[in-house]
């Protein structure tokens, strides 16, 4: 693996959470690595937007199965990968071990959730049933109007951007080296092989493996042959932050309800979430995708209206055709990729890293479901 022509092992386009992962446990191992991104900060794309719930029972889908296992694994590893990022960088990443309920507010809602209840107990995943008078005993500020809840206690929360923080000061540390402010206009490929990353300043790294972990923006890059591509698209997604000028405790588990969930922060801070859009690459927010976030909520949680606007943001989820991961190695030899996560990028950053790191230095296989050769011809006919 090392090429002593070149300053680095492997050079991974894209700081986001999944990038900062995959070049620090890179960097763990040994390996000389460049993480580029064209942002002034780490993490500054969907990394910065996202709410952080690490939820893969809350959000298991009967035909999603892989994905719900993959997660499982991810959620499994989050207690240590924390416990190694705060060693490693000095930094808490924010991490609540704080459990979720899912809500129904009415008889439709709560005729799905019976039937949620029942495909976890089916996969055997930790899940009690509530009456609305229960949750409410959890969790009393939530409105009586309650019909029925799902406590998922192993569902948890992370603050995603102390987690890039801590990521790049970990990578850093590591010996790995971050380069902001520096687009990558392309992937220079010669012979089939990967042959370095061209950047927007014209210059090029030699390099004989490159990560693109560059989330919706993967799909723009130069110099990946047709049917070596991925097929990722951007799906916006607005999200409002928000404080209790009174302290923490209005809530201390992840809510969740049809359209929308609120996640505390255990410090006072919350964070209600979010649209599904199609928009192409806009990021613009809209009084509709306000309204829509706090309607859900209020429903539930009448006190939000007694909390300050901190903030009101959009990021671009990384979604490819079949909602899953592209995680390692590709059609071209030294090209890997770390795409994909779509919604579950946070939950998914510690299994991604050591998928990927493992391919890289030849330990470990990548499941058929996430490898990125499924895609061979696809990216083409969807461009
Ligand atoms: C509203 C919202 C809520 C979410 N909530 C959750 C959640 O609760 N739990 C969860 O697990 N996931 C959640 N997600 C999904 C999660 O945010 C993503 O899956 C995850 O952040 C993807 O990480 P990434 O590193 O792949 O991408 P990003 O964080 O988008 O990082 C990609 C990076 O690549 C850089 N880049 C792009 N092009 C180039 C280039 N040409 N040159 C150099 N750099 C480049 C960008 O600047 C960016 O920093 C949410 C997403 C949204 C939008």
């Amino acid at each position: 693996m090392p090429n002593r022509s070149s300053s680095f092992d492997v050079v991974v386009v894209g700081a986001g959470v999944v990038g900062l992962g995959v070049g620090w446990r890179a960097a763990q191992r040994g390996l000389r690595v460049l993480v580029v991104d064209c942002a002034e900060r780490p993490g500054a794309g969907a990394s910065a937007v996202a709410a952080g719930m690490l939820a893969p029972i809350s959000e298991t889908i009967a035909t999603e199965l892989p994905l719900m296992r993959l997660g499982l694994a991810s959620a499994c590893a989050y207690p240590e990968f924390v416990a190694e990022v705060t060693e490693a960088s000095g930094m808490h990443p924010g991490y609540e071990r704080c459990g979720t309920l899912l809500a129904a507010r009415d008889a439709d809602e709560a005729e799905a959730l019976a039937r949620e209840l029942e495909l976890r107990r089916s996969l055997g995943l930790a899940v009690n049933r509530l009456l609305g008078s229960e949750a409410r005993r959890l969790e009393p500020a939530l409105a009586p109007t309650l019909r029925l809840a799902l406590e998922i206690p192993d569902d948890h929360a992370i603050d995603p951007r102390k987690l890039s923080a801590a990521l790049a000061a970990a990578l850093t540390r590591a010996g790995g080296e971050l380069r902001l402010g520096a687009p990558v206009r392309g992937v220079t490929v010669a012979e089939d092989r990967v042959a370095g990353v061209a950047l927007g300043d014209g210059s090029t790294v030699t390099v004989e493996n490159v990560v693109v972990a560059a989330g919706p923006w993967a799909s723009t890059l130069d110099g990946i042959p047709d049917g070596a591509q991925i097929p990722v698209h951007p799906i916006k997604g607005q999200i409002l932050r928000l404080h209790d000028p009174t302290g923490p405790g209005l809530l201390t588990r992840v809510l969740r309800m049809t359209g929308g969930y609120v996640v505390p922060r255990g410090d006072g801070r919350y964070v209600i979430g979010a649209t599904m859009e199609e928009r192409g690459f806009d990021t613009t927010v809209t009084a509709g995708g306000a309204f829509e976030l706090l309607r859900n909520a209020f429903e539930l949680l009448p006190s939000v209206t007694e909390l300050v606007i901190d903030e009101l943001s959009a990021g671009l989820r990384p979604a490819t055709p079949d909602n899953a991961p592209a995680i390692g190695p590709g059609a071209i030899s030294g090209l890997h990729w770390a795409v994909g996560h779509y919604r579950h990028g946070i939950l998914l950053t510690p299994i991604t890293a050591e998928l990927v790191v493992g391919a890289l230095v030849g330990e470990g296989a990548i499941p058929d479901e996430f490898a990125p050769t499924r895609f061979a011809g696809v990216a083409a006919a969807v461009a």
